[in-house]
């Protein structure tokens, strides 16, 4: 089967329904595909929306505010598991997936779901039998987080940013490595919850993007939280012992501009009830 629109967009994530939809308004015949089981992409999925409703949940569980006003240290029972405060999110995610998927019926943009690959510049098959031919392509495919070579991602001690939203039970300790956004964020959010964060970047600054006193304001806010900082240092290996029971170890390097030298740090996380994890980035 081969069917013929004005425009075919390839990513269901905010950037393609965005294309998709101002296209359908202007008239255009317009599919849409993608190649997970759901649209939403990193926005709605696994990034933007998830992140900032568990931060919000984890602030309100945790008493965080209430814990400032009052003086009484309302934090988590340690028993908690994550899907106590994931349950929102899952909510708020469904939610916000449902708004869009009807937005896309409304304006009448035929969704396909499948992976999408080039057979000419102007078509793309998304299944052995279905190709799809449009007068344009617009291709948004977003991102997915990096995986160094020096971390065993099969491990259940060890998560990137999109695993890290699926952990079974809340860790005592966690390294989160890389000081960007979403590495700060999600300290932040694992540190309102009462866990130990300890926050690892080869840089020297959070980020460096910001004006420096802005930074170093946001730094003292969230030392203040109890994020632990550790600047000028690269993971260059991390240990995660084979029955996914004992800690993972990040090695340390300094970065060389400022002196090089090794260590091994035994680094930061320690989960309460291990054998319910999965595996995933963030954290050593
Ligand atoms: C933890 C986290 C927090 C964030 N917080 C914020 C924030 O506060 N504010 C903000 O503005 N941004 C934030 N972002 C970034 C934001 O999520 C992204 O900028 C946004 O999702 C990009 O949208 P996109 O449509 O370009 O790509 P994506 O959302 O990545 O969507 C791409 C889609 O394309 C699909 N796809 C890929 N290849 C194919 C193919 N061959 N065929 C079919 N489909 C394919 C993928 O499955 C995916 O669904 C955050 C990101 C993360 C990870």
């Amino acid at each position: 089967m081969t069917k013929d629109f004005d425009l075919v967009v390839i990513d269901g994530g905010p950037a393609g329904i965005s294309g998709a939809n101002t296209a359908a308004i202007f008239g255009k015949r317009v599919a849409l595909v993608e190649k997970l089981g759901k649209v939403g992409g990193a926005g709605i999925n696994t990034g933007t929306i998830p992140s900032k409703t568990l931060r919000e949940t984890a602030l309100a569980l945790s008493g965080w505010r209430s814990r400032k006003l009052f003086g009484v240290d309302l934090s988590l029972r340690r028993e908690a598991t994550v899907e106590d405060f994931m349950r929102h999110k899952e909510h708020v995610v469904a939610h916000d997936r449902k708004r869009r998927e009807e937005q896309l019926r409304t304006y009448k943009i035929e969704t396909f779901h499948g992976a999408a690959s080039f057979i000419d510049p102007n078509t793309v098959r998304i299944a052995p039998d279905t190709l799809l031919r449009g007068a344009k392509i617009l291709i948004a495919t977003g991102s997915s987080p990096v995986r160094p070579p020096e971390f065993p991602f099969e491990h259940p001690r060890v998560h990137d940013s999109d695993e890290i939203l699926e952990i079974g039970i809340l860790p005592k300790t966690l390294a989160v490595v890389g000081a960007g956004v979403i590495g700060a964020e999600y300290a932040c959010t694992f540190a309102a919850l009462g866990v130990e964060v300890h926050l690892v970047d080869g840089r020297d600054s959070l980020l460096s993007f910001l004006d420096r006193e802005i930074s170093e304001n946001i730094q003292r806010a969230m030392t203040a939280a109890g994020v632990h900082f550790i600047w000028k240092e690269k993971v260059v290996r991390c240990d995660a012992p084979a029955n996914g029971k004992n800690n993972a170890h990040a090695h340390l390097r300094r970065d060389h501009r400022s002196g090089r030298r090794a260590r091994r740090c035994r680094t930061p996380e320690q989960y309460g009830r291990p054998e319910s994890h999965r595996g995933g980035s963030h954290a050593g």
